[in-house]
């Protein structure tokens, strides 16, 4: 697979804003058969409101962004957080399988340097649900058209290792009387409500309940349900 780096002037799609990623952001284009290079054009040639870091196609991949900048993605909260991935939307199986092996590679990469575990990597649509500021649920639908799940992407980037079998990102977690589950999960305040099943997955991927959290963490906690 061909690396090019075909950097966006900052102030076009690229804010410049200094960034300190926690994970990896896996969106899809929606634009069946676009390349990398058409994406590349895309954002080069016009204010799109929008961007990314890197877009992979069935034969290379193309970084617009660098990775300890800001790119505009998935929302406000997401955007000072992630990386971002857009996957091309290939509009064969041959084409899929290639792109979704290039794919893989990529994001392997990215998250072996940066020391990521499968939990670090999240598609669109997870960042929709917990966070709450877009509504996207990429790549879900792209995947579902080609017989994948975004379990299956995490596995088949990280070697076989499950979505809750390496770093799961959680720094601190307890309930409280109501049964609400709070957390710090990827350097982010979040407060879950998970249900008793999905707590003892948490719990026997290693994360420890430590029954309360300390007041200084409560404040400015967002309400999510995952
Ligand atoms: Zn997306």
């Amino acid at each position: 697979m061909e690396v090019k780096y075909d950097w966006l002037p900052v102030g076009l799609n690229r804010p410049g804003t200094p960034l300190q990623a926690v994970g990896l952001a896996v969106h899809e284009t929606a634009t069946p058969g676009a390349t990398d290079e058409n994406e590349s054009r895309y954002f080069h040639n016009a204010d799109r409101q929008a961007s990314a870091h890197c877009f992979v196609d069935w034969d290379s991949v193309t970084w617009l962004i660098p990775e300890n900048e800001v790119a505009w993605h998935a929302g406000a909260t997401a955007n000072h957080r992630f990386i971002s991935m857009e996957i091309c939307h290939a509009t064969t199986p041959g084409q899929f399988a290639a792109v979704w092996d290039n794919a893989c590679a990529v994001a392997r990469d990215i998250c072996t340097r940066h020391g990521w575990g499968p939990d670090r990597m999240w598609s669109h649509a997870r960042i929709s649900r917990v966070f709450g500021e877009t509504d996207h649920t990429d790549p879900e639908g792209y995947f579902k058209e080609f017989g994948k799940t975004m379990d299956d992407f995490i596995r088949d980037t990280f070697n076989g290792s499950s979505i809750n079998g390496g770093d799961d990102g959680m720094l601190i977690m307890a309930t409280d009387s109501k049964g609400w589950v709070w957390a710090v999960h990827l350097g982010i305040r979040t407060k879950y409500h998970l249900s008793p099943p999905m707590w003892t997955l948490y719990k026997s991927a290693g994360v420890k309940d430590v029954g309360k959290v300390p007041d200084s963490l409560l404040a400015n906690f967002k309400t999510v349900t995952e």
